[in-house]
């Protein structure tokens, strides 16, 4: 029996696929039926033997993408070895921290590059295939520095506030020919990213009194997201940015 959540006969290319927050959207996406492009430059080998064991296809295709020059050959990858491509997920991001006085422009560049420049060439390339198919999901991965300022981190904040902004202006573009693009905020995450404010004992402690939900985020909570938008159940949702923070936000 099929659900609106079923995303079998459905391909996603997932970038940053080989750990955290990717890893668990590429797992997700495959236990709801999709086959997964798994797209990074660390080849994300258990991903793609955990999505195989869950009888999905899945394929490794390996991109740098600090700078734009592998988005064409991702898309035509993905479709030459898997087929079809109806999802994309841009997953991949860094951050740096340091003071605003005293940040670096290659600290700036780094981050909006990989985080915004990318994201958007990625949308464009998989836009143009869906445009013409008359069908797609996109998902952006945002942040909570998508709502909020944060602190020393400014080109992280810059680069999220822009994804929830490109996601608007994608959707305002391109809702009314059948593809919808949205984002999810993830809160505070247990994952590599934060492995330096999970160890940290004091900083954990006030994070996690800080959270309504009183507890760290799964990678699997913000996989159950991505099914969501990359289903049918959400057709009518378009530049959408969805907070899944364990009600930080709220608060
Ligand atoms: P993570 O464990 O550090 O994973 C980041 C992923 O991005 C890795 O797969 C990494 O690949 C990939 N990546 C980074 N630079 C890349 C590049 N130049 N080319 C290809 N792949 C690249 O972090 P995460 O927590 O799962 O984060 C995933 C996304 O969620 C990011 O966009 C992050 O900003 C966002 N996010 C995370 C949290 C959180 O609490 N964890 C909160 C809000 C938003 P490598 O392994 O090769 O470096």
């Amino acid at each position: 029996m099929t659900t609106p959540f079923d995303l079998h006969g459905k391909t996603a290319i997932v970038t940053g696929a080989n750990t955290g927050i990717g890893q668990a959207i590429a797992l997700s996406l495959a236990q709801a039926g999709a086959d997964i492009a798994a797209v990074g430059r660390t080849p994300a080998q258990d991903t793609v033997d955990q999505v195989r064991a869950l009888g999905r296809q899945a394929d490794i295709i390996s991109a740098d993408l600090s700078t734009i020059e592998p988005v064409q050959r991702v898309l035509d990858e993905t479709l030459e070895k898997l087929g079809a491509l109806d999802i994309l997920v841009n997953n991949a991001g860094i951050i740096r921290r340091a003071d605003s006085v005293d940040f670096t422009e290659e600290d700036w560049d780094a981050v909006i590059d990989t985080n915004l420049k990318t994201t958007f060439f990625l949308c464009q390339a998989a836009g143009r295939h869906m445009l013409a198919q008359g069908a797609g999901k996109i998902i952006n991965i945002a942040s909570l520095l998508s709502f909020q300022g944060g602190i020393r981190v400014p080109s992280y904040t810059a680069s999220k506030s822009g994804v929830a902004g490109l996601t608007k202006l994608l959707a305002n573009e391109w809702a009314a020919r059948g593809v919808n693009v949205n984002a999810i905020a993830p809160g505070y995450i247990a994952t590599n990213n934060t492995a330096a404010l999970q160890a940290d004992e004091t900083r954990n402690r006030q994070i996690q009194e800080r959270i309504p939900a009183g507890r760290w985020g799964d990678p699997a909570d913000i996989g159950g997201a991505a099914v969501f938008l990359a289903s049918s159940a959400a057709d009518y949702i378009h530049g959408h940015t969805l907070a899944v923070d364990g009600g930080w936000l709220a608060r």
